[in-house]
């Protein structure tokens, strides 16, 4: 299964994406998670993508792509993937689509999760991610140990830079501007479904796959 979660940070894309990794077999590709990996690594990419992610704005479209092309071509991801946090701009989409035709495939299907704008600066200014695996918590739905040890991995729950308020509200709007025309993209492509994520977990969990079943995949 190739798979796109789409939607506004916040609303749950990491989180569906590993129980969908998890009981498909396919990896969860966040460009988010990479681009954080490059940042603590100091790789060259890392260097370019801080100030980008420090504001809420989005890294150049050239550095996005070649990651995500470089990525695409692994082995892991020749039975599938879920793509989290990409494609975010219709230049990005675009060499998406060139990307799949060169390497034959095609996307199943995109699933866009949606959530009220409020609920989202909620949910972000109250999310806590542990720094070694990525795990999500959130202080009022799903607090953290006191302790801030990751109980999965042992790693240190931290807040990320990007969710403080003024960087969140840059996000959103970076989002409205830059992403959400990519709902008509793929509408026009046929692929769009879209699910509610005002839901707990479990519940969004059963209505993508619901919305992927639609599809006849
Ligand atoms: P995320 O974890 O998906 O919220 O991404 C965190 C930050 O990484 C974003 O605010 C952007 O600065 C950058 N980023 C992640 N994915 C992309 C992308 N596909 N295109 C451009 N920038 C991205």
């Amino acid at each position: 299964m190739r798979l796109i979660l789409l939607g506004a940070p916040g609303v749950g894309k990491g989180t569906q994406a590993k129980l969908i990794q998890k009981q498909f077999h396919i990896p969860q590709i966040s460009t988010g998670d990479m681009l954080r990996e490059a940042v603590r690594k100091e790789t060259v990419l890392g260097r370019k993508a801080k100030s980008y992610m420090e504001k809420g704005e989005l890294v150049p479209d050239e550095l996005i792509i070649d990651l995500i092309r470089e990525r695409l071509a692994s082995k892991d991801c020749q039975n599938g993937f879920i793509l989290d946090g990409f494609p975010r701009t219709i230049p990005q989409a675009e060499a998406l689509d060139r990307l799949l035709k060169e390497l034959n495939l095609e996307l199943d299907g995109v699933v866009e999760i949606k959530v009220e704008q409020e609920k989202i600066i909620q949910r972000l200014s109250n999310r806590r991610v542990c720094q070694r695996c990525g795990a999500d918590y959130n202080l009022i739905t799903n607090p953290p140990p006191s302790d801030l040890i990751c109980p999965i991995c042992g790693g240190k729950i931290v807040q990320r830079p990007d969710d403080n308020e003024a960087t969140i509200s840059n996000r959103l709007e970076v989002y409205e501007r830059q992403t959400k025309p990519l709902r008509d993209y793929y509408s026009q492509q046929g692929k769009l479904k879209t699910v509610n994520g005002d839901a707990n977990v479990e519940a969004v969990y059963q209505a993508i796959l619901e919305a992927l079943r639609e599809d006849g995949k």
